[in-house]
């Protein structure tokens, strides 16, 4: 086994633990006791010692067969940007043209966002951006659960070893699956919520922009308070 596979096993059995202790935690129980020194260790588990990179998490990902959408795309849309990004944008799923060019938003709706972010003086350079799934749905038809429980834990990864201080969640769809929930991005939208530990902000997609442009003026709203979380983070 190679060191970076045993680095992800261990990480992925120390979550486990984590959320086995979290359950004994809710049914009563005080928990386990540890030393300073562990508990110092434990804390840093995943930020120090067990640090994955981009790089790996994508030669993990592979040639992914994970689940059906492999068989019609051309190209996994893994991400792109900053890795050490203070801030991550997280679409729903690649478009034509993203699995034509195995890149995140470089279509129609990708160069309106290109415009928002510069609009709040980022570049795509500055951030980091991907999407729930990393591969074309048919007829751009909306990810199954299937497809999502395959490819979200990669997401998780990227997130984990990016550690930005904002995510910013592009529509319904990156929302409510990265927050649990199903309350609309309407009534979602415009606050900031959590994503373990991270200030989150859901805003309407930019796709859904180009055909609702009178939503153009919440998304500024959206932005603006982006902009200053972002100066602040
Ligand atoms: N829409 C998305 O949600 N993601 C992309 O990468 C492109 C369009």
């Amino acid at each position: 086994m190679t060191n970076n596979s045993s680095t992800r096993l261990l990480s992925e059995i120390t979550e486990d633990f984590k959320g086995y202790l979290q359950y004994v935690k809710g049914l009563g129980y005080a928990g386990v006791a540890l030393s300073e020194n562990s508990l110092r260790i434990l804390d840093n588990w995943n930020k120090e010692a067990m640090a994955e990179t981009l790089d790996m998490i994508r030669k993990d990902l592979g040639n992914c067969q994970r689940c059906k959408l492999h068989v019609g795309r051309r190209h996994i849309v893994f991400g792109a940007g900053n890795p050490r990004a203070k801030l991550v944008l997280v679409g729903e799923a690649p478009g034509y043209e993203e699995d034509v060019q195995g890149q995140p938003f470089v279509g129609q709706a990708g160069q309106l966002l290109t415009r928002i972010l510069g609009a709040i003086g980022l570049t795509r350079d500055d951030v980091y951006i991907c999407n729930i799934i990393k591969c074309r749905p048919p007829v751009n038809r909306n990810p199954e659960p299937d497809e999502i429980a395959a490819c979200i834990p990669f997401l998780r990864r990227q997130l984990g070893a990016i550690r930005p201080r904002l995510i910013c969640a592009l529509g319904t769809f990156a929302a409510q699956t990265l927050l649990g929930t199903d309350t609309p991005i309407s009534r979602l939208r415009g606050h900031f919520h959590t994503y373990e530990g991270i200030h989150l902000l859901p805003t309407y997609h930019p796709a859904f922009l180009l055909r609702n442009p009178s939503k153009k003026r919440d998304v500024w709203e959206d932005m603006q308070k982006l902009q200053e979380a972002y100066e602040n983070a």
